[in-house]
């Protein structure tokens, strides 16, 4: 492979990324539009599913599970999922760091697979994390 490309295909099915031990962070219009998806007002969503802190929004995790919107055939907001799972492997820390990409490719099987992806157009799309998510990329 290029060292200027990555490869890269989602694979049907897969829910390993979900399953990963961590936190989905959600900007302002993640959260307005899952609440819009499953029909609910905004507030009722954020008190339901949402920790706010200082500076962050994230997901509650419910008991046993990484992710309320975790079900057997994947996610169960896929149309609105929030931005970082959206672009999931496509983010700054993973795209501008080899190693670490290859360490993501333990756990995602679309990692080495597909097409390859410039490195430009990768950074260009993982810049949308930033761009959502202010305050984990300063
Ligand atoms: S782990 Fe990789 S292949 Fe699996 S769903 Fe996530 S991004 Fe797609
Ligand atoms: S919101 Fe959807 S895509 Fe994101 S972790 Fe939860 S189930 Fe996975």
């Amino acid at each position: 492979m290029p060292a200027d490309t990555l490869q890269f295909t989602c694979i049907r099915g897969c829910t390993k990324c979900c399953e990963q031990k961590g936190w989905v962070y959600i900007s302002d219009s993640d959260l307005l539009a899952a609440a819009r998806f499953l029909g609910m007002k905004a507030d009722a969503f954020e008190k339901r599913y949402v920790v706010r802190t200082r500076h962050r929004m994230r997901l509650r995790k419910p008991p046993g599970k990484q992710c309320h919107f975790l079900e057997e055939g994947g996610c169960s907001i896929h149309p609105s999922k929030p931005t970082q799972c959206r672009l999931f492997p496509f983010w700054p820390e993973l795209v501008e760091d080899r190693k670490e990409w290859k360490r993501t490719g333990r756990y995602c099987p679309g990692i080495g697979q597909g097409p390859l992806i410039q490195i430009g157009t990768a950074v260009e799309t993982a810049h949308e994390m930033k761009a959502a998510y202010p305050a984990m990329y300063k």
